[in-house]
């Protein structure tokens, strides 16, 4: 799924870097005499070579060969072509000499037995029949009959004819927008753009305004021929190109809309199962993904009133709201039905044991279907994990072990809502209590840019091994990253702007499989990726040949993704102490707080008393001052460090969940209601606020207090 943002095209500076720099780097090597002191290290001698060694063999042109095998057919979750692939990456896995098994869940999932749309003007005259199906001229991959006709995962079923309303984003705002001129949603169908937030909630907010249906179309002003050329020309939306996508309500709960908090075995009875219509992450209303050449004769066609500044896109004509009083509707018909079906999806787990500390897993996931090809989503990203793991592998053939258990994932279903993560999350939530780190990549590469999320704690770490990686475009990634500070704004959140001038680390939100592992159960988690002018996403288009001509055309990024995904692995796997930075999180903690209090003065609630939260962040500060001179000169126990450094992220879970989706349990990072994709920071009170709820406000700041002072004292029985 992945949130995308799209950065600044670099013109034509990038290119010629590539032809100056044909080859792979040479791994960077630690200095001989005097090895870099690296935080979790007491001596970093033995572990340099290693990582070395490591470095060393993630190859460019293996990662391609793995990109066209899992991409030569589309291999949507469930279908007969992703359980190919998921024996593809078993294969590789055991070969790397991972102990591997192939995990099935059965989790409900629609696929699309009819979808159809078609609008009259004003004067009943017929504009537009769809879906069109998806074609440029030349694509390679386009005719495929098993290429699955544009939906929305979770869309209801249903045969519904209404007039039509242009609402821009569909943002909790343009809503309040439209009341505000008192055009009525109720039993309208509501015309969205992508962008912005997740499309989840856009048809949420429209369920809630009462509307009776849904179209989300890909505006060229967002990712088409408004930022440059479109494939296959260039690598922006083309006419057609269609958005496929979830609209799971996702801040509720990721994962099998059937079985929260519990996982989909074969084995779980039916009856252990709640019925899909009241689970609480599925839509009732129809929603269906619409390119900009369906969507544009019914935008031409709405008459009402011009749209608010910011609403026009970037099709040639002006656009209007419809539904003027006296000036005719466009009237749209949709049709919809899903198929649901109970459906076996499978993940595939490889095991490094730890030789230390076996019961510390160290996991590094990604998923591996995709709506159509998903040549940049996801499997850029699995063709680099594959080159990791060939580094983790030549490691183990040489006899080397991790001290902490490493597993590869290759999740299912992470397209409809995050499934097979969620399930596996689910199904091991008492082993991962120990689990030390989950380090995700979904997009693993749509250009050169490198940027990732991370909790606080973990973003030092990130910064400090992208400085060992080198990059195509010379010195490291870390370098790299530095410089393009300014367009690396990986998943927006509501947090205060970070202070310094360092590389720049997002917040976690969501969007893909780092949700269950950080927000459900509590491992530490970190998010990345290296982006680019990316305009296909979710479309047939998403496949090798746009890949190979726009993205990476030498498959370097993969590698690069690939040793920092790798190093990832091995510098978490066998760190003396685990190098989580918590004096950053306090601090960022503290800045959360310092802003929502701000908030609560302008919005007029001056009487909350932030006071006790804030002396708690103050004290979680100290004991992280006191544990980072610890954690600087290992010595002693340290596995009793280690394991108080993990229980003080576990300590910022609250047991009875967020108000309104307890599944959600993390005090400091969700998924925003009205958002999904951008993080929401101090979700309980910063929710509370914009609800202009005081006393959910009270409530949640003495929940939140609670779990800073948890943590406080947790971290403070280091000794
Ligand atoms: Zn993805």
């Amino acid at each position: 799924m992945v949130s995308f943002i799209i950065r600044r095209n670099r013109l034509g500076f990038f290119p010629l870097l590539l032809l100056l720099i044909p080859g792979p780097l040479p791994a960077q090597s630690a200095p001989q005499s005097a090895p870099p002191a690296v935080f979790g290290y007491a001596d970093f001698t033995a572990q340099a070579k290693i990582e070395e060694k490591f470095l060393a063999v993630p190859d460019a042109e293996l990662a391609g060969r793995h990109l066209k095998t899992l991409t030569a057919e589309p291999h949507l979750a469930s279908s007969p072509e992703d359980r190919r692939t998921a024996e593809y990456m078993a294969e590789k896995f055991r070969a790397a000499g991972l102990e591997t098994e192939i995990v099935p869940y059965r989790v409900l999932m629609n696929q699309p037995k009819v979808v159809r749309v078609e609008a009259w003007d004003a004067a009943g005259k017929l504009v537009m029949t769809g879906p069109t199906r998806e074609h440029v001229e030349g694509d390679p991959f386009q005719d495929d009959p098993r290429v699955v006709m544009p939906f929305h995962g979770s869309s209801g079923s249903g045969d519904v004819t209404a007039e039509a309303v242009y609402a821009n984003y569909c943002r909790l705002e343009d809503f309040d927008q439209l009341a505000g001129q008192h055009i009525d949603l109720h039993g309208k169908i509501v015309l969205c753009r992508y962008g912005a937030n997740f499309r989840g909630v856009k048809v949420y907010i429209a369920e809630l305004r009462g509307a009776a249906g849904v179209l989300i179309y890909s505006d060229p002003q967002d990712d088409g021929y408004f930022k440059g050329d479109a494939y296959p020309n260039g690598p922006w939306r083309p006419e057609t190109a269609v958005q496929r996508g979830s609209v799971q309500f996702l801040f509720r709960y990721s994962g099998d809309p059937e079985t929260p908090g519990v996982a989909s075995t074969l084995d779980l009875p039916d009856a252990a199962r709640i019925p899909a219509e009241k689970s609480g992450n599925q839509p009732h209303i129809i929603s269906i993904p619409l390119s900009y050449h369906d969507a544009a004769p019914i935008l031409q066609a709405l008459k009402g009133p011009g749209v608010p500044q910011g609403w026009q896109g970037g099709l040639p004509f002006h656009y209007h709201l419809g539904l003027a009083s006296g000036a005719g509707g466009v009237k749209v018909h949709l049709v919809s039905q899903q198929d649901y079906q109970r459906r076996i999806i499978w993940d595939v787990i490889g095991k490094a044991k730890g030789s230390e500390y076996p019961d510390e897993w160290v996991i590094a996931g990604n998923h591996r279907d995709a709506w159509v090809y998903g040549a940049v989503d996801p499997s850029s990203g699995t063709a680099a994990m594959l080159e990791a793991v060939h580094g983790i592998g030549a490691l183990l053939h040489e006899g080397w072990r991790p001290k902490r258990t490493i597993l590869f994932c290759s999740w299912d279903a992470e397209e409809e809502g995050l499934i097979g993560s969620t399930e596996w999350v689910e199904q091991n939530a008492k082993t991962l209590e120990r689990a030390v780190a989950y380090f995700n990549m979904d997009v693993g590469v749509a250009g050169p840019d490198f940027s990732a999320a991370a909790v606080p704690s973990l973003k030092q770490f990130l910064r400090e091994l992208t400085r060992a990686v080198p990059s195509p475009q010379g010195a490291t990634v870390y370098d790299q990253w530095k410089k393009d500070r300014s367009g690396n704004e990986r998943r927006a959140s509501n947090a205060p702007p970070e202070a310094g001038q360092d590389a720049h680390v997002s917040d976690l939100g969501s969007g893909s499989d780092f949700t269950p592992f950080l927000q459900h159960v509590g491992v530490p988690s970190t998010d990345i990726g290296s982006g680019g002018p990316y305009g296909v996403y979710h479309s047939v288009f998403d496949n090798y040949a746009w890949f190979t001509q726009n993205a990476d055309p030498h498959f370097l990024y993969l590698q690069e993704m690939a040793r920092v995904f790798g190093l990832e692995a091995l510098r978490m796997a066998d760190a003396d102490v685990l190098p989580y930075d918590y004096v950053a999180y306090a601090r960022a903690i503290d800045s959360y707080l310092e802003a929502a209090k701000r908030k609560a003065a302008e919005d007029g609630f001056a009487s909350l008393d932030f006071a006790p939260a804030q002396a708690a962040a103050a004290r979680l500060e100290a004991a992280a001052q006191k544990a980072h001179g610890l954690q600087i000169t290992p010595s002693g126990d340290l596995a009793k460090l280690n394991l108080v450094l993990r229980q003080t992220e576990t300590a910022l879970l609250t047991e009875a969940g967020l108000p309104n989706r307890p599944w959600y349990r993390h005090t400091i990072y969700a998924p925003g209601e009205f958002t999904g994709y951008a993080a929401v920071v101090i979700p309980g009170v910063n929710e509370a606020l914009d609800a202009r709820d005081e006393s959910r406000a009270v409530r949640q700041l003495a929940v939140l207090a609670q779990a800073l002072e948890r943590a406080a004292q947790t971290l403070d029985s280091v000794q």
